[in-house]
């Protein structure tokens, strides 16, 4: 009972001989006196809300990187909201792509593509015939800011909005709650990454500017930066970062839970010979994608939680009774494991270095918000899986596919059989559009359906919506291509491959299969009434957004789960 009404810090266990003493109604008097202290002092009660609210994806955090890379992590980082928070270990996405936009807006809406719509970071649009991104919206451009009014190509950076994205979030929700007082931000280096997070009814959402290292947001926001921002730009941090040489943080004998660092599949930047640290950022920046090349490496971390501090600061966050609500998202992870794979050396000093990052994050939060005035839950977007070749070393299932060559040899089947004319529009990772006049369409459907089960090597499963009981559905993947169909958005076939198989690719990772691999994350929940402990209960990430509105007393997104995690509640 203490404990859930946030006394954690003045309960003596009833072990404690203390308790056990003749004294013990005196000793009983003090405790409660002292206890009535700190309840005073602290300003918080079990009715008393957060005064800010942290959510931090770390884009690609497979759940294993909290323990394989855990004896080079500090005390106060990742080890810190493991010990003193509640850990839910078991937590999974349960859709297909598993990718950055889709996982973030799972995360903030509490629910699938299926109702939310951002069905990947890209899709097919069969009225235009072209490619959408996510976040696209030509009717807003980038915000009015001196340094970048000439800049080219704008449009294409700035052209960003949650337009896309067809339901509410719970950032929306503590906005709509709070009559608009709560304020919401959302920081990333990629656009997606802040965007979604942060909703329809942001106050902002600052991303990462490639082409010059600055933080812009686009026009749906705000017609102009705050003053804080444009100094914060001006003072050039990701110019100091890539004049930096990346190094092992730690005497590199300690990264024993990683290959060796000059291994055949990792991406040897342009200017090198090899993939090993240490890397001369200063020398490699210029044919490297100058400010882009902070994304692929750690320091594009450090950049973020500058920017978090700042924004924390400048904007006022916790600073009043309202709750508050900052997201952000770390995105040189993703980089790093595309770049490097997740059993690299750069990977694992990528998570020694955010561990710091935390540190960092937390100390700076426990001093100006105290420890029982915030929330923070830390989660992923999605996870990653092993490269192909690595797998086959270690005599792992698993093979490269190219989908170049699956639409050639399905189209080729198709004109055998139907005669010579264009069947397939598009084909991604996960979905096959159809053209969209097409005679015998249930016919063409059903031959398909048979020939990338047959005929194609790899593939575990495939859905046709407009033919459900065409397919035979696995049991453990039940409710899968359910929770990714978007009607309207989504192709008229679904499929993905076996566990080991990666699209054709040279180096690195990539993600989107519905494997553990890809879809298990970690989930930790750290600060204002969080008690401690962990669970391995199976859970999916839909309930995050639930179990917000429960902590917070808002109402749930509208298409949410409406499961929270009973675990911290009991
Ligand atoms: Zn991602
Ligand atoms: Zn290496
Ligand atoms: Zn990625």
């Amino acid at each position: 009972m203490l404990e859930k009404i946030g006394y954690t810090k003045c309960l003596i266990p009833s072990s404690s001989p203390l308790v056990q003493s003749k004294s013990i109604s005196i000793m009983t008097k003090t405790i409660l006196l002292l206890c009535i202290a700190c309840y005073t002092f602290a300003g918080f009660s079990q009715s008393s809300k957060p005064k800010l609210v942290i959510g931090v994806v770390v884009d690609q955090m497979r759940a294993e990187y909290l323990y394989r890379f855990q004896e080079n992590y500090t005390e106060n980082g990742f080890k810190k909201l493991i010990r003193e928070g509640y850990n839910l270990k078991n937590t999974h996405y349960n859709y297909i792509p598993t990718a950055t936009a889709p996982g973030h807006t799972t995360i903030y809406t509490g629910t699938t593509p299926a109702n939310h719509g951002i069905i990947g970071n890209s899709w097919y649009d069969r009225k235009s015939d072209k490619l959408i991104y996510c976040a696209e919206d030509f009717s807003v451009e980038e915000a009015d800011y001196p340094l970048n009014r000439n800049a080219k190509n704008n449009a294409m950076y700035y052209a960003r909005s949650p337009k896309n994205l067809m339901v509410s979030t719970i950032t929306d929700e503590i906005k709509l709650a709070s009559n608009g007082r709560a304020k919401v931000i959302g920081l990333s280096l990629k656009d997606r990454g802040a965007i979604f997070p942060a909703g329809h009814l942001a106050d902002y959402a600052f991303w990462y500017d490639i082409r010059n290292g600055n933080f812009s947001t686009s026009s749906y926001y705000t017609s102009k930066l705050p003053s804080w921002l444009v100094d914060f730009n001006r003072r050039q941090i990701p110019d100091s970062l890539l004049n930096l040489t990346w190094e092992p943080f730690l005497p590199i004998e300690r990264y024993t839970n990683s290959t060796a660092d000059n291994v055949s599949f990792e991406k040897i930047f342009k200017g090198n010979e090899n993939s090993t640290f240490p890397y001369d950022l200063k020398g490699l920046r210029s044919q490297n994608g100058d400010f882009g090349m902070l994304m692929e490496v750690p320091f594009g971390n450090s950049l973020l939680t500058r920017m978090a501090l700042t924004t924390i600061k400048e904007e006022k966050l916790g600073e009043d009774a309202e709750t508050d609500f900052l997201t952000i998202s770390y995105s040189s992870t993703d980089y790093v494991g595309h770049t490097f794979g997740i059993r690299s050396m750069e990977i694992d000093d990528t998570y020694i270095r955010l561990d710091r990052e935390l540190e960092g994050l937390l100390n700076y939060l426990d001093l100006h918000i105290g420890k029982e005035n915030y929330l923070l839950f830390l989660t992923a977007d999605h996870g990653a899986s092993d490269f192909p070749k690595y797998r086959q070393e270690k005599k792992l299932s698993g093979n490269f596919y190219d989908l170049g060559e699956i639409k050639k040899k399905l189209d080729a089947h198709l004109c055998i059989i139907f005669g010579e004319q264009p069947f397939i529009a598009h084909v991604d990772y996960t979905e096959l559009y159809l053209v969209n006049e097409l005679e015998k369409r249930e016919e063409i459907l059903k031959e398909v359906g048979y020939y990338l089960s047959a005929m194609i090597d790899g593939i575990n499963e495939v859905f046709i919506p407009s033919l459900p009981t065409l397919t035979f559905r696995i049991e453990n993947q039940k409710g899968l291509f359910e929770n990714s169909h978007y009607n309207g958005r989504s192709g008229d076939v679904h499929f993905y491959f076996k566990p080991g198989w990666m699209a054709k690719k040279e180096y690195g990772t990539t993600h989107c299969n519905p494997w553990a691999s890809d879809t298990h994350v970690p989930l930790l929940w750290y600060g204002n009434k969080i008690k401690i402990g962990s669970s391995v209960k199976k859970h999916t990430v839909t309930q995050i957004a639930a179990t917000l509105s429960m902590l917070l007393d808002i109402p749930l997104p509208e298409a949410a789960d409406h499961q929270p995690m009973a675990e911290l509640f009991r």
